[in-house]
């Protein structure tokens, strides 16, 4: 397999020279040759491969200079929307939406958190109700990142008020240029607007935009949320990537900022980020063999961690200037881009990473309760009908 795949990349790059190819065009051809993701099913950017192999395609496709397809632009496309899709999507769906989700030519959004459903995301409110041949969504969600690049968005909805609030949710794809769906600017701690509040009036949703049966919902999110753990906090790093890298590069190229505390402090945080790198490499071998479990919680809780511990030391070691802020002016980016501003927004920026795709308590209740065995939180609305939950 190792070989066909190098042959095929070798393919790819003889008839699209990278250097004399339009850029989506490149993308296109790459997916067509199954060269997306590897572990996908042919004629879906795959090949069923095995998952580990697109570490060697993505190394010998970037060292050509082909171009990527933008992954922190499209990260909840990739991360969220096509691992549910690859698994609970019908034939139609999959060849409608995952070829331009890989390209980036669309943008997809995650509509699930609530004003009243965030960490108790099953008790969502917004309502699907039958019509026609489809469905009418009415509701409010929140905290919606790229809402406002996206042109589809996965949403969970409330389809049987009369059952218990994991059993009457149903999950969709949402067209975000529909009449009735309002996508407001929500300006965040940094003075950014990279999320939103999202108001659906009125949505028409046909039935074949459902993905799963219909009160299954719950069960389809599990594996949104699941690779979504994955997603932010598993990345491939090389050694010294991420937020790591940018402190220890300040720290040898500024040697009148050290102290002796700062450089316990700088040690101790590099080790953990070795240790969380290598553990993400453990975590990659799991997922080569299936999907991911309950252990890609403790990836996302130890990058939050990091993210939160490293910047801090940052800001410190850079004192006064460390507390500079770049520019307060209102934008609404695309990408959340951490290395390429000054340390007073990562400080900032940061500080979301530990609520972001789960918050770092709710992470603790699932390593508890899921890895561990611990005994569970109480919960005592599990069997109460939704529509008698106190609200
Ligand atoms: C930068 C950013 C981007 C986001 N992007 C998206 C997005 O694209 N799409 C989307 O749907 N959502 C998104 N979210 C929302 C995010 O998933 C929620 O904010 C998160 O799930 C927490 O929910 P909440 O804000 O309602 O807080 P709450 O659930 O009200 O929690 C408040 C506090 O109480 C704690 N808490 C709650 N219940 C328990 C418990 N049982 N045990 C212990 N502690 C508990 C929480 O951990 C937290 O500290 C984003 C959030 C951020 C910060």
């Amino acid at each position: 397999m190792e070989a066909e795949l190098r042959e095929r990349v070798r393919r790819l790059l003889a008839d699209h020279d990278p250097a004399g190819t339009d850029r989506l065009d490149f993308l296109r051809a790459r997916f067509d040759a199954g060269l997306a993701w590897v572990h996908f099913p042919p004629g879906l950017g795959g090949l069923g491969a095995p998952r580990a192999l697109q570490a060697l395609v993505d190394a010998e496709l970037e060292a050509a200079g082909a171009p990527d397809n933008d992954p922190r632009r499209i990260g909840i496309g990739l991360g969220m929307a096509a691992p549910t899709l690859l698994r609970y999507g019908t034939e139609e769906q999959k060849q409608r939406f995952l070829r331009p989700l890989w390209t980036g030519e669309e943008v997809w959004c995650q509509l699930f958190s609530e004003p009243g459903a965030g960490s108790d995301l099953a008790a969502l409110a917004t309502r699907a109700v039958p019509e026609g041949d489809g469905w009418r969504v009415d509701g409010q969600k929140v905290w919606t990142s790229t809402a406002h690049t996206a042109r589809w968005a996965i949403l969970i909805a409330r389809t049987d008020p009369d059952l218990p609030k994991h059993r009457g949710i149903t999950y969709f794809v949402c067209d975000m240029t529909d009449p009735g769906v309002e996508v407001r600017p929500l300006r965040q701690l940094t003075g950014e607007a990279e999320f939103n509040e999202v108001f659906l009036t009125g949505v028409r949703i046909p039935d074949t935009h459902r993905l799963g049966g219909v009160g299954e919902g719950w069960q389809v999110a599990q594996t949104t949320l699941n690779n979504e753990r994955v997603a932010i906090g598993g990345q491939a790093m090389p050694r010294e990537g991420g937020m790591v890298g940018v402190v220890a590069a300040t720290w040898r190229e500024r040697p009148e900022l050290r102290t002796h505390e700062l450089h316990q402090r700088l040690l101790k945080a590099w080790v953990d980020a070795e240790v969380a790198r290598l553990a993400g490499e453990r975590l990659r071998q799991q997922l080569a063999v299936g999907q991911p479990g309950p252990e890609g919680a403790a990836m996302k809780l130890a990058f939050a961690r990091l993210a939160q511990e490293l910047s801090g030391l940052e800001v410190e070691l850079l004192g006064e200037e460390g507390l500079a802020y770049d520019d307060w002016t209102m934008r609404r980016p695309e990408t959340v881009d951490f290395n390429g501003r000054q340390a007073g927004y990562r400080y900032l920026r940061a500080k979301g990473n530990s609520i972001e795709g789960g918050t770092s308590e709710i992470l603790r209740n699932i390593i508890a309760e899921r890895v561990l065995g611990l005994p569970a939180e109480p919960r005592t609305d599990k069997d109460m009908p939704w529509k008698e939950l106190p609200r």
